[in-house]
């Protein structure tokens, strides 16, 4: 390790962010209809980009000076990113070694799977929402359930399992298949974690009344007998049960997971950071500020002040994200800009 003591990144409720999560870029190769619009979103310029070794600086300073121990790369779409098995690479070569992980539609991975795993990425969550390819279709407004699909099988065979999937249920849409997109993740050992719509959209559109709540995706699961999991739940969003009758690839108790972002929030026991790729630090998905970590690099700022800087933007982040609450504003940034 380089020199400088690592001094944590505290928030004036005593939880200090230990997981970071870093956008690789904003663009995509889908269009879910709850994340983006058809057409009309700006993607960043390049200049404003973080370039691969800015990216790679800034996951190190976190790493040595900050106690970062998980950094999960996302986007938009992180497979897009060029320099994204050279990143891994990079992370995976720093003390102590944080663990990697990826989130990713899964287009593509059948040809990066084992790249990325040979570069050092330990764990992978690919987003399905249906197993129905016009669903998928319309869900997405691409055609490529097959390629998300091969990219499942990639990942599995690379070893980067458990493959998790996450799948956001929309009423009317897909929330009639949770049963199904269980039965397919037991068949095949992905474990399977359903996340609450957030009011995240780049068109805002997002509606508490229409959203599927995790009660009622319990509920659409009840022909599993689903039981409480002993095992802790530790500072993960996902509330998790087993499946009666059905192992994971490990030979483990199956487990489904349930993520209640809105109606069960965790934000008391969230140890998250975030990097957008314009190198902007958000304390919290639904921040509404921001603080410029790409400007203090263009500046030849040393390590000890990015990470003075970082520090100081996560003391202030907020109890909880409030989106109860009446004065609650939507971020004007869309979850493929701030990174998933
Ligand atoms: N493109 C990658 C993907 O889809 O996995 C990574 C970025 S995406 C923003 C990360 C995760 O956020 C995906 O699992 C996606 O389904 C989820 N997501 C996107 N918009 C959401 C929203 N409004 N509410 C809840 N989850 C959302
Ligand atoms: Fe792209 Fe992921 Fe957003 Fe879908 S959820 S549009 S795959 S960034």
């Amino acid at each position: 390790m380089r020199g400088g003591a690592v001094i944590p990144l505290a928030d004036r409720f005593g939880r200090v962010a230990t997981d970071l999560r870093v956008s690789l870029t904003d663009r995509c190769n889908l269009r879910c209809t709850y994340c983006m619009p058809e057409e009309g979103l700006a993607w960043l310029p390049r200049e404003q980009q973080l370039t691969d070794d800015e990216v790679i600086r800034l996951i190190r300073v976190s790493v040595e000076r900050l106690g970062i121990r998980e950094v999960r790369f996302t986007g938009g779409e992180p497979l897009l990113r060029r320099g994204l098995v050279g990143i891994i690479e990079a992370a995976a070569r720093l003390a102590p070694r944080p663990t990697l992980m990826l989130t990713t539609n899964g287009i593509g991975l059948e040809r990066l799977a084992a790249p990325l795993r040979d570069a050092g990425l330990d764990r992978i969550n690919v987003s399905l929402d249906t197993l129905d390819p016009e669903r998928f279709q319309a869900l997405t407004r691409r055609d490529r359930l097959a390629d998300v699909l091969r990219g499942l099988s990639a990942a599995a065979a690379a070893g980067l399992t458990p493959v998790k999937i996450n799948t956001v249920l929309m009423r009317g849409i897909n929330d009639d298949e949770a049963p199904a997109l269980l039965r397919f993740a037991l068949d095949h050992g992905y474990q399977l974690r359903f996340i609450e719509q957030m009011p995240l959209d780049a068109q805002h559109q997002w509606d508490r009344h229409t959203m599927v709540t995790a009660e009622e995706i319990l509920a659409g699961l009840a022909p599993f007998d689903l039981q409480p999991d002993p095992v802790s739940r530790g500072t993960a969003p996902a509330e998790t049960w087993l499946v009666p009758g059905h192992v994971d690839a490990a030979g483990e108790p199956a487990r489904v997971g349930v993520i209640g972002s809105v109606t069960r929030p965790f934000c008391g026991d969230c140890d998250r950071t975030r990097l957008t790729a314009d190198g902007q630090v958000r304390n919290c998905l639904f921040a509404t500020e921001e603080s410029d970590l790409r400007k203090l690099l263009r500046e030849d700022a040393g390590d000890d002040e990015v990470a003075e800087a970082w520090r100081v933007a996560m003391s202030g982040k907020r109890a909880g994200h409030g989106i109860d609450d009446p004065t609650f504003l939507q971020p004007a940034r869309p979850m493929s800009a701030i990174g998933g």
